[in-house]
């Protein structure tokens, strides 16, 4: 696995490259993943050879763009295995998926008392959408505690998801935690209930397999550029029947079937939510991203960066003054390790380890009750992809321990 993460280093340019004099290890994928050579001549190739817009034209450059851009959907479908293309809708990103979701899904189902259930350790976009709709609707927002080591509580899960409950919005993997959530489990017992599981898989899809029907997931949000696609570019994968029932948030140009000067109907799916012209080489570009990664097998993935994590680990915790935040063992955790070394403020850790040519992030990761509930303002943290080798991860830990040895 190791040596295969060298060969598949060298398919993205940018990684091959000194940054403050020292070669580029590049430990931010969870923010945003870098781009192989193919993604990149896909997005070449469209601009160059097909640019046109879709779906309204009949000249040869309109069809063309209009079949790859579809063509797109159809590897989309098939890589999360939806039933059919009508249930995978093109959207700027995991963010606007949860609004729409939110909005939309939030106008048809949720009336006042209704309660809808995340948990502290989302993503801001997934706790923001459902606070807003929340307050509209005045409906109550729970949040599923977590156990001392990371996990979702599933005592508490079982607590917060009660009758009342339309609406149950968890994220796959934790941004900051690592955690892989038992989302199955989670819908089952929603459905129980009859209440609705959303899922934020921003940093799920770039990682594992998933299948939105084995997952059983009502609906469930990704962002292409975390997933060696561009940036711009994501999707919401939601059940025919549901996607049905709800309307679409924008209005306008490609979503209409018939407009009247006082009413009008909208196409069928999956185009009735996709208004404007969509991202058409962001699509194309996904799908060749989609293409790169099932020729490796998200199975190889997965078990890479879990061979890097079980790698670091044991030589993190022997750190002394080292925190790491969420599970030590490497069962049911995906490549991202956030930590804190007492005495040293993440940002200056961050800033330190860049001159050592090592791209960590230092922040809040957009989880700042995550952090409240940790009681911790920020956190360093390292996150991984295919494309980091074992030496990628020994040099991590010299440039922590150079950092380390500096300040304190
Ligand atoms: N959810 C999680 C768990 C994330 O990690 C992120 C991005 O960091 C998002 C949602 C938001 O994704 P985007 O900014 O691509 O919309």
């Amino acid at each position: 696995m190791t040596l295969q993460s060298e060969k598949w280093k060298k398919d993205f340019p940018i990684l091959n490259q000194v940054v403050n004099d020292e070669p580029l290890v590049y430990l931010d994928n969870a923010a945003t993943s870098q781009k192989p050579t193919a993604v990149l001549n896909a997005l070449d190739t469209y601009y160059r050879t097909s640019n046109a817009n879709v779906h309204r034209g009949v000249h040869t450059l309109a069809e063309r763009a209009t079949r790859q851009y579809e063509d797109a959907r159809e590897t989309v479908r098939g890589f999360i295995n939806a039933k059919e293309v009508a249930e995978v809708l093109f959207t700027r990103g995991t963010t606007t998926s949860l609004n729409w979701l939110a909005q939309s899904l939030g106008e048809a189902v949720i009336q006042p008392g209704d309660e809808i259930v995340i948990s502290y350790m989302e993503h801001h976009s997934n706790i923001i959408p459902w606070q807003q709709l929340a307050k509209r609707k005045q409906a109550k927002l729970n949040y599923i505690e977590l156990t001392e080591d990371g996990h979702l509580d599933m005592e508490s899960v079982r607590q917060k998801i009660t009758d009342k409950t339309k609406i149950v919005s968890l994220t796959h993997v934790s941004n900051v935690l690592g955690v892989i959530n038992p989302i199955k489990e989670i819908a089952d017992l929603a459905h129980s209930k009859n209440a609705l599981m959303v899922v934020d898989g921003a940093q799920a899809v770039p990682h594992m397999t998933v299948d939105v029907k084995a997952l059983d997931a009502d609906f469930y949000a990704f962002s292409g550029h975390k997933m060696l696609g561009p940036t711009g570019i994501g999707v919401l994968y939601g059940k025919r029947e549901w996607l049905e029932k709800i309307e679409p948030v924008e209005f306008g140009g490609e979503m209409i079937d018939f407009v009247g000067l006082r009413e009008s109907t909208w196409k069928e799916l999956p185009w009735k939510f996709e208004a404007g012209t969509p991202n058409i080489s962001g699509a194309i570009g996904l799908a060749e991203a989609i293409n790169y990664l099932e020729t490796i097998g998200m199975d190889a993935i997965m078990s890479h960066e879990q061979e890097i994590v079980s790698y670091l680990m044991p030589r993190l915790l022997e750190i002394e003054d080292l925190t790491i935040y969420g599970p030590k063992d490497t069962k049911d955790r995906a490549g991202v390790i956030a930590f804190n070394i007492e005495g040293i403020h993440p940002h200056d850790l961050a800033t330190a380890m860049d001159m050592e040519g090592v791209a960590v992030r230092a922040g809040h990761h957009c989880t700042q009750p995550l952090m409240n509930y940790l009681s911790q303002t920020a956190t360093a943290r390292a996150s991984f992809y295919l494309y980091n080798t074992l030496s990628d991860a020994d040099k991590f830990v010299e440039a922590l321990l150079a950092t380390k040895e500096f300040f304190l």
